[in-house]
């Protein structure tokens, strides 16, 4: 077995291996990546970019379908043409895959280590059957799998992931999404829109991200007018009949319902790639997960010279906090033992269906555990239904929330469903991070007439809600929370 000595090794070649690597490479000549599968990140081959060009081609299908609205009739009937649309999914993504490639290209040979790692101790890890290597640091970068009930094999090769979707050469005739998250709203709806018949199930009412009960109760029921999006069912029968899947279900309304599809779609949550590691050769202290546990601010683990980074962290499995977390823990891996906190940015999340869901702070469910008790904080609200510009365009479909603290009468959060709001979350997160007050944000410019004025009737409301002065900051400031 071949041996090796190294200052740093990173486990995992996904967006917060590369970024963690480059990061540590900067003061630290002898670093090692260990990549077990592909490379071209989870992000560019079957996550963030596919996902959007699924979407990108079922907004082309839904423009045509609301052009009537208008006045304006597209001549005869629409045809998706599902080969071509898996064809440019597939074209453009393998586009972004190369970018990946490229970077990885540019490597050198030697610091790029094939194979999956395994810790044998707190320093030294196994790659495969061929390398050991003792590292001075190491950082744990190996991202996240989706995860599904296990009595679901039973379906076989029926049973699909996102990673299958995007392998497809055609469009299905029908799928089943079970869970309403993120993923399962994003490919269940744009699916959809492109001519599949799809259904998206879930279990206990959670629709995406949202917390907030009313937004959420709007997402379900304006996402559930356009598809069958039905987010509290209980399964009676799943199983295989032939190449097709047969489901029994009791649906929200406790009535039994049949149907018969080509494929379920597990979107069920995604699982910290942590449980393959021989973490239990380490010290590493671990959650209730089994995750390490680690300082958000450094990425640091419970053993000083192991780091984490990106979605087996479990932290906020995102883009741009893989990249985050990524760079403050390569950082740190290359200069330890000088270990400095990074910049964590405010909340940000974005679902991409249509209307869009966003999450900006801290959530509905986050404040009213710290202020339940004394009332701390406010709600403003708009609809987009009546918002000028929204109308305009004929999506006039919405609710935004924001949050405000009494007292200081600061900006604490949003919770959101709207037209295009992936635009409006972003200037609420950059006022967040930047601690603004309701104020202060309505000091600041808005032009007329655009969708961010509906952002403005909601923050006139919080304004008007809100409690300022001294005393009851200072009350606020005390709140036992849960
Ligand atoms: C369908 C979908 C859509 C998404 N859309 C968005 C979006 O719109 N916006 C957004 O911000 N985020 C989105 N995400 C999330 C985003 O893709 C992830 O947060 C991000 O890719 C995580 O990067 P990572 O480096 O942690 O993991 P990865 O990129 O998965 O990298 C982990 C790497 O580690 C390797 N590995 C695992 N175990 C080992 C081992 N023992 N040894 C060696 N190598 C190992 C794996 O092979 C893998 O290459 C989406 C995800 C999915 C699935």
């Amino acid at each position: 077995m071949k041996q090796l000595n190294v200052d740093v090794a990173v486990i995992g070649g996904g967006t917060a291996g590369l970024g963690a690597y480059r990061a540590a490479k900067l003061t630290t000549p002898n670093v090692v990546m260990i990549e077990g599968g592909s490379y071209g990140t989870t992000c560019a081959r079957v996550g963030c970019m596919p996902s959007k060009l699924l979407i990108a081609a079922a907004d082309a299908v839904h423009q045509i379908e609301r052009a009537p609205g208008f006045g304006v009739h597209p001549a005869g009937k629409t045809i998706v043409n599902g080969r071509e649309v898996m064809a440019r999914v597939k074209r453009e993504r393998d586009r972004f895959v190369g970018f990946v490639l490229e970077g990885v290209g540019s490597i050198p040979t030697a610091d790029k280590i094939q194979g999956y790692a395994r810790f044998i101790d707190d320093n030294t890890l196994q790659v495969d059957q061929h390398t050991r290597i003792v590292a001075q640091r190491i950082v744990i970068a190996t991202g996240s799998r989706p995860s599904w009930p296990a009595q679901w094999n039973q379906l076989g090769d029926r049973l699909i992931v996102n990673d299958d979707v995007f392998n497809w050469d055609d469009l299905p005739r029908s799928v089943a999404v079970f869970g309403p998250g993120v993923i399962g709203l994003e490919l269940g709806q744009a699916l959809h829109r492109l001519g599949v018949k799809t259904s998206v199930f879930g279990i206990g009412g959670a629709v995406g991200p949202l917390t907030d009960s009313a937004v959420r109760e709007y997402a379900a029921k304006t996402l559930g007018e356009e598809f069958t999006l039905d987010p509290d069912v209980k399964v009676d029968i799943m199983q295989r009949e032939g190449e097709k899947v047969f489901i029994r279900y009791q649906d929200r309304h406790c009535q039994t319902q049949e149907i018969v599809v080509d494929y379920v779609l597990a979107a069920t949550g995604r699982r910290p790639n942590v449980d393959n590691l021989g973490l239990e050769n380490t010290s590493l202290a671990l959650d209730a997960k089994g995750v390490p546990q680690a300082d958000r601010l450094t990425m640091q683990t419970s053993v000083p010279h192991i780091f984490i980074a990106g979605d087996a962290s479990n932290q906020l499995p995102l883009l741009h906090e893989a990249s985050d977390q990524a760079r403050i823990a390569g950082q740190n891996a290359g200069s330890y033992p000088e270990v400095n906190p990074g910049l964590r940015r405010s909340a940000l999340s974005v679902v991409f269906s249509d209307p869009q869901i966003a999450m900006v702070g801290s959530t509905f469910r986050e404040l009213s555990q710290k202020f339940s008790a004394c009332g701390c904080f406010e709600v403003g609200e708009v609809s987009f239904e009546n918002q000028g510009r929204s109308r305009v365009m004929l999506r006039n479909k919405g609710i935004l929330h924001v949050y405000g603290e009494q007292g200081t009468g600061r900006f604490l959060g949003a919770e959101m469903i709207g037209p295009d709001v992936e635009h409006i979350a972003h200037l609420l997160a950059w006022a967040h991070q930047q601690q603004m007050t309701i104020n202060q944000m309505l000091d600041m410019p808005f032009y007329h007439p655009v969708i961010e004025e509906g952002l403005r009737t909601a923050l006139r409301d919080l304004q008007a809600k809100l409690k300022l002065g001294e005393a009851e900051a200072e009350r606020c400031q005390h709140c036992p929370g849960e």
